[in-house]
């Protein structure tokens, strides 16, 4: 499900975030991809763009981290279209080696919406 507030890929159907109803995505739905350091979230929209993924990206202001870390960490967010999400996600996996998105200690957590087969766990 997509939290069209939060520009979110959930896994709800109300957002966690806001507590917004979700819906279904669409294809051209924005969709957050990831948030990193400046630097890093640079490098990622780099990669994205050689592959031909459209990507946007937008500051974010970490003030709660800036003071935690005692600097001034500058943190942006990279937003792909739905339709690239899946693309992007597996790009952004090559480029740090683990899911980004789930957390993968939490199976219940995880999305169904990436994959529709239905494996059985155990
Ligand atoms: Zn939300």
């Amino acid at each position: 499900m997509y939290c069209p507030r939060c520009k979110m890929i959930v896994d709800a159907d109300k957002c966690p975030d806001c507590h917004k109803p979700t819906r279904k995505p669409e294809m051209d739905d924005v969709c957050l991809l990831i948030e990193k350091p400046l630097p890093i979230a640079a490098m990622v929209k780099d990669v994205l763009e050689q592959n031909g993924i459209p990507s946007m990206q937008m500051g974010v202001l970490g003030a709660g981290l800036s003071t935690l870390l005692g600097s001034n960490i500058e943190y942006a967010r990279i937003y792909t279209a739905y339709s690239d999400h899946q693309n992007a996600l597996e790009l952004t996996d090559e480029l740090f080696g683990a899911p980004l998105v789930f957390d993968e200690e939490n199976p219940d957590e995880i999305a169904e919406d990436q994959t529709q087969e239905d494996e059985p766990t155990q």
